[in-house]
C-alpha cells in the first residue's frame, strides 16, 4: 500500500490533510504525509468551556451507562484495528505487528473499563459514633487533559480517555506534534462510537493540535482539573509544578532508564531472548525499553558474546516490511542524539558494540542497535537516550546490583533474571527495586493494561490503566450519616451548651 492508501483507508480527508502549517513526516522514509491544521491558542477557552459543559452532563450518567460508551469504542477499535494499525506504523515507524499491537491494547482497556464501570466502589467504615455510619464515594472530577507523546501515539490517550470516561470525566487531548493523524483517525473512531451511543454531551471528547503552546493552556487552566502528561522528564519538569500551583491534580508518566540484572543462576538463553525485545524493539523509543544491564561478573563475557551474535542477526529496515524486527527512528534528531550518547559513552571508557548509522529506507534515520560494555555507571549511563542503546554493567553481590538498578533519577521499570528465590524475593521487597514496575524472569517492556502502569523519582509518579489507577481520575468523599436521635462528637469531645 502507499503511503496516500493508509491515510485513506483510516478515513483522512484532503482537508484534513493539507493547508496547514505543521508538517508531518513519515519515520520510513521522511516523507511528507500531510501539513495540518493547528488549534489556534485563542480557541482553547471556548473548547475548555466545552468540556465543562459537558462534564455538567456526564457526571450524571449512571457509570454503567458511561461504560456502553468505552464498550461501543471497543467495539469500533476493534472494526478499524487493520487501518489504524498501519497508521502507527507509518506516522511512527513501528514494526507492523506493533502498529496492530498498539491498537489491541487501546481495544484491552475498554474492555477493562467496562468492566470497572459496574465496580467503582467505596468503602464503607466503623464508625465510632453509635448510630453512626461511615462511607466513601467516588466522584468524577471534571475535564481531563491528555498531553500524550510520539512513540506511543495512540495507546496512551486511550489509557487515559477510556478510565476518565467511565469515571465521568470528559477528555481534551493533545497528542504529540510528531503524530496527529493517528489522533485524528483515533477521533474518527470515537466519533463513530459517540454516534452510536447517541445522547452523549458535546464536546466530551475533543482533540486540539499542536505543539508545546497548545498543551501549555491545558496545563494552565484551573477548569482542567486532571492533567496527564506522558513524555520526557524534561517535559514534566515544567508541567508538573505548573498543575501543581494552580492546585489540579497532574498524572505524570515521564522518561525511564530501565535495567534488568543477570544473576548467575539465570536461564541465560531466555534471558537473551528477554534482553533483545526489550533493548532493540521499537527501535529502543519505549519508555520501558531496557537501558542497563547488570550481568554477573561471571556470566557478563557469555552474554555478552550471546547478544552479539543475536545482535548481528536482527533484520533492519522497513517496518512494514515482514520479518523486519528493528523500524526506524521518529526522525534525524533523534539518529543525532543517540550518535552524541555513544561518543560520550566512549570518551568514559565505554566499549562500544554496533550503535552507527545505516540506510534502511533513504530517508529514514536508521541505525543498528548499540551494546556498550561500560567500566562503571557513569553520568552518560543515567541519563535516558531514547533509542537503541544497552549498556552492560558488571556485579559481584546481589546487594551491589541492586544498588546499581536504583542509582539512576529515573524509577520507571525494573527486573530480574534468577533462579534463586531469595534473590528474586529480595529484589520485589522493599529494599529492592525502586521501580514502580519490578518483574522477575521477563523483560521491563510490553506491560499489560490489568496492571497500574508507571514509574517513581523523575518518572513522575503518575499510574494510569489497571488496577486502581482509576482513583487518579476521580474524587473521594467521605461520608458520615447519623441515624440516631443524639449528636455525639468523635474523639469524646464534648461541647454542651
Ligand atoms: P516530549 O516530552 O518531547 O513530548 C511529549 C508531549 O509533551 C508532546 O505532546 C509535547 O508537545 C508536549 N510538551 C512538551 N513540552 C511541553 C510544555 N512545556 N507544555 C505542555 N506540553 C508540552 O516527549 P516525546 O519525545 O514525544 O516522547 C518520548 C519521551 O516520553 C521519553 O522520555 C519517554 O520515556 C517518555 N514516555 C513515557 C511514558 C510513560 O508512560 N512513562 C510513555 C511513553 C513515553
Amino acid at each position: 500500500m502507499t503511503h496516500a492508501d493508509i491515510l485513506k483507508a483510516a478515513g483522512l480527508t484532503a482537508a484534513e490533510l493539507t493547508g496547514g502549517t505543521l508538517a508531518v513526516r513519515s519515520p520510513i522514509d521522511g516523507a511528507l504525509l500531510a501539513d495540518v491544521h493547528e488549534t489556534p491558542a485563542a480557541d482553547m477557552p471556548a473548547i475548555i468551556a466545552k468540556s465543562q459543559a459537558a462534564f455538567k452532563t456526564w457526571r450524571t450518567v449512571p457509570a454503567p451507562r458511561r461504560g456502553e460508551l468505552v464498550r461501543l469504542l471497543g467495539e469500533e477499535l476493534r472494526a478499524a484495528k487493520a487501518e489504524l494499525g498501519a497508521l502507527v506504523t507509518l506516522e511512527a515507524g513501528k514494526i507492523t505487528s506493533e502498529g496492530l499491537g498498539e491498537v489491541q491494547e487501546m481495544i484491552d482497556i475498554c474492555d477493562f473499563a467496562v468492566g470497572l464501570s459496574r465496580q467503582i466502589y467505596g468503602l464503607t467504615i466503623a464508625s465510632e459514633r453509635p448510630g453512626h455510619r461511615m462511607m466513601e464515594t467516588w466522584h468524577p472530577m471534571g475535564p481531563c487533559g491528555v498531553i500524550s507523546a510520539f512513540n506511543f501515539p495512540v495507546a496512551v490517550w486511550s489509557w487515559n480517555a477510556a478510565l476518565a470516561l467511565v469515571c465521568g470525566d470528559p477528555v481534551i487531548w493533545k497528542p504529540s506534534e510528531k503524530t496527529p493523524l493517528t489522533a485524528i483517525a483515533s477521533m474518527k473512531i470515537m466519533d463513530r462510537a459517540l454516534a452510536r451511543f447517541g445522547d452523549a454531551p458535546d464536546g466530551l471528547c475533543q482533540l486540539v493540535i499542536g505543539g508545546p503552546a497548545v498543551g501549555e493552556a491545558l496545563v494552565a487552566s484551573k477548569d482542567v482539573p486532571i492533567l496527564s502528561a506522558t513524555g520526557s522528564t524534561r517535559m514534566g519538569s515544567i508541567v508538573g509544578p505548573k498543575v501543581a500551583a494552580r492546585w489540579g491534580r497532574p498524572i505524570l508518566e515521564l522518561g525511564g532508564n530501565n535495567a534488568m540484572i543477570v544473576a548467575p543462576s539465570a536461564d541465560l538463553d531466555m534471558a537473551v531472548r528477554a534482553i533483545v525485545f526489550s533493548a532493540v524493539g521499537t527501535a529502543g523509543q519505549r519508555c520501558t525499553s531496557l537501558r542497563r544491564l547488570i550481568a554477573h561478573n561471571s556470566i557478563r563475557a557469555d552474554l555478552v558474546a550471546k547478544l552479539a551474535k543475536a545482535y548481528a542477526s536482527l533484520p533492519i529496515g522497513d517496518p512494514r516490511k515482514a520479518g523486519t524486527l528493528i523500524g526506524p527512528l521518529v526522525d534525524q534528531g533523534a539518529r543525532d542524539r543517540m550518535l552524541a550518547q555513544l561518543d560520550k559513552a566512549r570518551a568514559e571508557g565505554g566499549v562500544v558494540h554496533g550503535g552507527a548509522a545505516i540506510e534502511g529506507v533513504a530517508g529514514g534515520a536508521y541505525v543498528t542497535p548499540a551494546l556498550v560494555e561500560m567500566p562503571e555507571q557513569t553520568e552518560t549511563v543515567r541519563e535516558e537516550t531514547f533509542a537503541p542503546i544497552l549498556y552492560v554493567l558488571g556485579y559481584d553481590t546481589f546487594d551491589e546490583a541492586v544498588a546499581i538498578q536504583n542509582d539512576v533519577p529515573q524509577g520507571l521499570s525494573s527486573c530480574i533474571f534468577t533462579l534463586n528465590l531469595r534473590e528474586a524475593e529480595a529484589f520485589l521487597s522493599a529494599a529492592g527495586s525502586d521501580c514502580g514496575i519490578a518483574n522477575v524472569n521477563i523483560g521491563p517492556s510490553g506491560a499489560e493494561i490489568g496492571g497500574a502502569f508507571g514509574g517513581e523519582k523523575e518518572t513522575g509518579g503518575g499510574r494510569e490503566s489497571g488496577s486502581d489507577a482509576w482513583k487518579g481520575y476521580m474524587r473521594r468523599q467521605t461520608n458520615t450519616i447519623n441515624y440516631s436521635a443524639q449528636l455525639p462528637l468523635a474523639q469524646g469531645v464534648k461541647f454542651d451548651f
